[in-house]
Parts: C-alpha cells; sequence; structure tokens
C-alpha cells in the first residue's frame, strides 16, 4: 500500500558523497547544484546513530509503517565494511526496543560488490539495488570510470554474484537509464539476462532549461516496444516498476512511481552531514532546490513530516493548470516534479517528457482497456500481478 501523505516510510540515506565513477549523465557532479562539494565525504557513524534515534522517535507511535531505509551516494559502498557494519547494526539495535526492523537496501553502482561485502549484506539482511543500463554497449555509453572506461565488466560480476548461491535472496533489481539510441528490445534482453526480480526504466533528467535533446517522444517510442514485450509474455518474467505502477493506475489505482500518477511516494533524504533534504532529482532544477532547513541534530521526522515537501501527496508541487485539463492526466499526473522546471516559471508547468509520458499512457491505457474487455468476468487483466514493491 502506497502511504498516506505525511506519513514517511522511505528514508534515502546518504552515506557517501563521492563516487567511483563519473557516468556523463549524473546530475549529481554534472547539474547546477554542487553541494556534493561543501558537504563531508562519508557520513560520521555519531550522524548514522543519530538517525537510528530519529527514526525509533519516529517510529514509537506510527505502528504500521515499515520504514525502508535506502542507502544511497555517490556511491553508498565506498563507506567500507566497517562503517557498513556499523550502520547497520547501530540501525538494528535503535529499532530493537521497539520490536522492529527497517528494510534496508543499498543502490550500487556494484564495483565494489564482492563475496566478503555480500556476506556482510546478506548478515544484515540489505538487499542490493544495482545499476546497470543495458549490454555491453549501452551500459558502456555513459557509465564510465574518470579514465573513460567502461564499467560493464565489473557491473556485470556484480550481477553475476547476485545471482549466484547464498546471495540470490539480495537481489532486488536493476535501474536502467534510458539512451534512446539503444535498441529497446535489446536492453530489455541484456537486462534480463541478468535474471533481475525486478527492472525500473529511468528518464535521464532534463528540465525545459534542458530538455531531451533527441524530443521527448522517441522516449515513448523506446519504451512501448518493451512494454508490449513484458505485457504479451504468457507468464511475467519480471516486474518492471515503471509498467507495473502505470498498468495500476490504468485500472483505477493509485500507482507508486516517482514518474507517474498524482500521487507520489513519500521519501525523504538525510545527507551525509545530517541535513534533511527532499528528493534527489530535484538537484537538476537549481542549487539548493532539495534544501529544507531541517537537519536531523534539530529536528525531529515528525516535524520534517510537516514540511510542504512532505505533508502533501503532491510533494509540494502542485500541477499546473495544463496538467489539470489534460485527459490523461489521472495516469500521467504530471510527470516527475522535477522534470517541470523552467526559470521564471518554476516547476508550474507539464513535464519537458510532455510528449512522451502522454504517448505511453494512452498506449498502456489502451491495451489495458482491451484486455480487460477480452477476459472472462473475474479474471485479472495480464500484468496486474506483479511481486514485491519498494
Ligand atoms: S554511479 Fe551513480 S553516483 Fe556514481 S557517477 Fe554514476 S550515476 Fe553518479
Ligand atoms: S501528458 Fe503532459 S499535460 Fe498531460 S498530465 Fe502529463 S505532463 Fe501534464
Amino acid at each position: 500500500m502506497a502511504e498516506a501523505a505525511g506519513t514517511l516510510s522511505q528514508f534515502i540515506l546518504k552515506v557517501h558523497s563521492r563516487c567511483n565513477l563519473a557516468c556523463d549523465y549524473c546530475y549529481v557532479y554534472n547539474g547546477p547544484d554542487q553541494s556534493w562539494q561543501y558537504r563531508p565525504a562519508v557520513m560520521p557513524r555519531q550522524t548514522m546513530e543519530i538517525f537510528g534515534r530519529r527514526l525509533r522517535e519516529y517510529l514509537v507511535d506510527r505502528p504500521d509503517v515499515r520504514p525502508h531505509v535506502v542507502l544511497h551516494g555517490g556511491e553508498p559502498l565506498l563507506i567500507g565494511t566497517d562503517r557498513l557494519d556499523f550502520l547497520a547494526t547501530s540501525l538494528t539495535e535503535a529499532l530493537a526496543p521497539l520490536g522492529r526492523r527497517a528494510r534496508m537496501t543499498v543502490q550500487t553502482n556494484g564495483l565494489l560488490l564482492d563475496s566478503t561485502v555480500l556476506s556482510l549484506l546478506l548478515r544484515h539482511e540489505i538487499s542490493v539495488g544495482l545499476s546497470m543500463d543495458g549490454g555491453s554497449e549501452a551500459h558502456g555509453r555513459h557509465r564510465r570510470t574518470r579514465a573513460g572506461t567502461s564499467s560493464f565488466d565489473g557491473s556485470t560480476r556484480a550481477a553475476e554474484l547476485l545471482r549466484s548461491t547464498p546471495f540470490r535472496s539480495l537481489y532486488g533489481g536493476i535501474l536502467a537509464v534510458i539512451d534512446v539510441r539503444n535498441d529497446p528490445v535489446e536492453v530489455y534482453e541484456s537486462l534480463l539476462e541478468l535474471e533481475p526480480p525486478t527492472i525500473d526504466f529511468l528518464l535521464p533528467h532534463a528540465t525545459w532549461d534542458a530538455p531531451p535533446k533527441e524530443g521527448s517522444t522517441a522516449y515513448a517510442e523506446f519504451l512501448i516496444p518493451i512494454f508490449d514485450r513484458w505485457f504479451d509474455e504468457p507468464r511475467l518474467k519480471v516486474e518492471i516498476r515503471l509498467f507495473a505502477s502505470l498498468l495500476e493506475l490504468a485500472l483505477g489505482g493509485v500507482g507508486y512511481s516517482e514518474l507517474f500518477g498524482p500521487a507520489r511516494p513519500p521519501a525523504i533524504v538525510v545527507e551525509t552531514d545530517g541535513t534533511i533534504e527532499r528528493t534527489d532529482s530535484f538537484k537538476i532544477a537549481y542549487e539548493g532546490a532539495c534544501s529544507t532547513g531541517l537537519d536531523i541534530f534539530s529536528n525531529s521526522f515528525e516535524q520534517a513530516a510537516e514540511h510542504r515537501f512532505f505533508a502533501s501527496s503532491d510533494g509540494g508541487v502542485p500541477p499546473c493548470d495544463t496538467c489539470l485539463a489534460c485527459p490523461v492526466y489521472r495516469l500521467c499526473g504530471g510527470g516527475m516534479a522535477a522534470h517541470r522546471y523552467r526559470s521564471g516559471s518554476g516547476f508550474a508547468n507539464p513535464s519537458v517528457y510532455c510528449d512522451g509520458l502522454a504517448k505511453l499512457a494512452e498506449h498502456v491505457q489502451g491495451r489495458a482497456e482491451r484486455a480487460l474487455a477480452s477476459l472472462p468476468l473475474g479474471r485479472d487483466a495480464p500484468g496486474s500481478h506483479r511481486g514485491s514493491r519498494d
């Protein structure tokens, strides 16, 4: 179930603010917000302990909330095994008096994943989200080291370890950023070969100030063949979160993707210096776009939940009049809020991916309606069964 607006359940913990890769599309290092330069590279242990105490304090009166803590960066595994062990242990100990545990995930490029790190993750039940963009050519276009070499072999090794016994249970899924120069079905099949339980496709971050140079419908033309292949599988091989969420919206549900739907899952970021921010995608708009003025040393998560970024289902970014009047608004919701930004009018615009989002939403809606119409009464539409979700 999606959490109610104002209830925090996803906590993104920036444990390391540097990276061992230099992907050219990385908004953290190449975008207008360069705040990573002024923050500690590594989250201090004391900050980790305070995070655990703040989380416990927040959960006391919320027995129904199962917190999801996502370790993020930069590259979070740069903190090393000692500090990772310390963080997981201190968080577990902080919540133990409540008889609760946080679900934990690490989102990584995989280069530092080896059997030692995976054994530690297994001990603490920390699942792994792996960033990979497809096969060798697709992945190597952007995901490169500072020396310019592709990270494909290192990330593929990580996927192979995650598929193997005893680490398979840790395999959370793959996050892939789209490049429309790649063949969509080839990308999908390359990712399927890695046997992830879930795949999420991300649009490269863009705003009206820096629009996607291929135009926005190219992204729908990339995603539609993958959707069709996935939707037509006799048994779905993988959950594709973007499509599953869109289908849920098409079938009258609420959805749960950051990209689609009028209501977005509330997520809160804690940076390496303990400051509380909204999700990173806003960093593509302007320096300071994520700031709340709050930090975990002085403020509780209770106070943070009242901030306009977290208190309402639109994340404090209401849809513009064009979106509200749009025939696919119930599915699209105006797209990712950060993608609506334009200097001067701020976020009061349709998404810079508007045409592409409309085309994809209409396609998914049409296929869902045709599938429903062809079913005997009482059956679920193809694709309406999905596995676990964040
Ligand atoms: S691995 Fe992630 S954080 Fe590191 S440079 Fe690439 S996109 Fe940025
Ligand atoms: S398709 Fe465009 S106008 Fe319609 S809701 Fe989405 S972003 Fe807004």
